[in-house]
């Protein structure tokens, strides 16, 4: 016998269940699968950030000059294993081709708005439910320089951010200081954005779960799809490792794996995995209050209830899980040039997540045009948790047949074939 929902979402990230969320809400009867627990893919362990003036496309100006310095040193924030693949080569050509000013003013308003829009849906729901024990905060983000070029780059994205809306301000190396005491190493100065936010990620997953299951979602982990039966232009069913489930509609949010899947479905999802990691260490004197990005080392601190997470880099190494001790001890090495770390300090816990990167930094979320039933919200990249209040309610006004409160078009999948 097979199981039916009026949509069935595959992926159980923070996309699959703010979208979840978002359709119950409106009465939808979803069922979410996933391959694993609940919110343990790359929603899991990230810096948790939710930072509209940070949503700018993957590839910015000057990205080839950086990247041509750091790809084939694995302990720089940008490590690219070599080897062969056709996909990646040509992901690497996209990604480089919008790697200019014209797509960052192409790309950074959708993107920004439709995560200033996540942010208000984030109070708004928080509003509505409770805060719970997600560690909503509202401190704003810190954006630490230790060169001038480095900046020269930080103005520049605040010019652009302010041009949409976004409050920040430049700070002198004292004020910085005075700000946040916890920056102790040499620092010519920084941005402060004073309105974004953080999270504890999983939490916040789990808190979403929790009120689309009240809505009546079912989630089944621990349920990996590995086949579609397909007649024409429908998906009829979805085989798993515990049966066969039937949807009306059928959204794909499985991040960085989704190219696996959308393979069967002969749809081309230039997704490329970018390894990152995040650290877990025990608080040290004095303690980080607001979240900084150390913009060279390009890491992230976010301060938590009795911990800080440091999370960054970036790897081009596949659907690859392993840990690289290297890439590990860069990030202690970076935080030490910016935080007063302890010689010996207690590392609670070592994650890391695969990013799902689209080679232009814009997620792929609307409907599949070669499939009558087939929906995709997927490619968040640095953005998942920053994007996905909006990307839910999209996805869910795309669904319902609702006039998108955000316009769909940048994001539509059609745009790589
Ligand atoms: C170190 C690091 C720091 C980050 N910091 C931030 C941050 O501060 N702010 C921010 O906005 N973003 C951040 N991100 C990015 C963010 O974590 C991702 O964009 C986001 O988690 C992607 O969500 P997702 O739901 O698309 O993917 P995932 O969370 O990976 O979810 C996909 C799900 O699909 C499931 N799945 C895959 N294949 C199958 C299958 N065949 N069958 C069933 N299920 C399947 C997986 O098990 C997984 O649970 C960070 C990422 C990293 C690595």
């Amino acid at each position: 016998m097979s199981q039916e929902a009026e949509v069935l979402i595959l992926g159980g990230g923070v996309i699959g269940t703010a979208c979840a969320y978002y359709l119950s809400d409106r009465g939808v009867a979803v069922t979410v699968l996933d391959k694993g627990a609940i919110g343990h893919g790359c929603s899991y362990g990230n810096a948790g950030w939710i930072v509209p003036c940070h949503a700018m496309p993957l590839p910015l100006p000057g990205a080839l000059r950086q990247a041509l310095r750091w790809v084939l040193r694995p302990d720089s924030p940008l490590y690219i294993k070599p080897r062969w693949s056709w996909e990646m080569a040509r992901w690497l050509i996209r990604f480089l081709s919008c790697a200019n000013e014209r797509h960052l003013r192409y790309a950074a308003p959708p993107l920004v708005g439709l995560a200033q829009e996540s942010l208000r849906l984030t109070e708004q729901f928080i509003a509505k439910h409770g805060p719970g024990d997600m560690g909503f905060h509202k401190r704003g983000l810190i954006c630490a320089c230790q060169s001038r070029t480095g900046l020269d780059a930080a103005r520049h994205e605040m010019s652009v951010a302010q041009s949409l809306g976004i409050t920040g301000r430049e700070l002198g190396v004292d004020a910085l200081r005075e700000l946040e005491p916890a920056v102790a190493g040499q620092v010519v100065g920084g941005i402060y954005y004073p309105n974004e936010a953080h999270v504890e990620p999983l939490k916040f997953v789990e808190a979403l779960a929790r009120q689309a299951a009240q809505r009546g979602a079912r989630f089944l982990p621990q349920t990996e799809v590995y086949r579609f039966e397909c007649s024409d232009r429908r998906i009829e069913a979805v085989h798993t490792t515990r049966g066969r489930f039937v949807g009306n509609q059928i959204l794909l949010a499985t991040g960085s794996w989704t190219p696996l899947l959308a393979r069967q479905l002969r749809l081309r999802v230039p997704i490329q995995a970018g390894k990152g990691y995040a650290l877990i260490v025990e608080p040290f004197p004095p303690v980080p209050r607001i979240p900084m990005l150390l913009l060279e080392k390009r890491l992230a601190v976010t301060p938590r209830e009795g911990s800080v997470r440091l999370a960054g880099t970036m790897e081009l190494a596949g659907l690859n899980e392993t840990i690289t001790p290297r890439r590990v001890e860069a990030i202690v090495r970076g935080a030490r040039e910016f935080l007063k770390l302890p010689e010996n300090f207690e590392i609670r816990e070592t994650w890391r997540g695969l990013r799902p990167c689209t080679p232009d930094g814009i997620p792929m979320v609307g409907r599949v045009e070669s499939w009558d039933n087939l929906l995709l919200a997927a490619g968040h990249a640095m953005l998942g948790l920053t994007l996905s209040m909006g990307t839910g309610q999209l996805l869910a006004d795309l669904c319902t047949a609702r006039k998108p409160a955000v316009d769909p078009t940048p994001f539509r999948p059609s745009r790589f074939r």
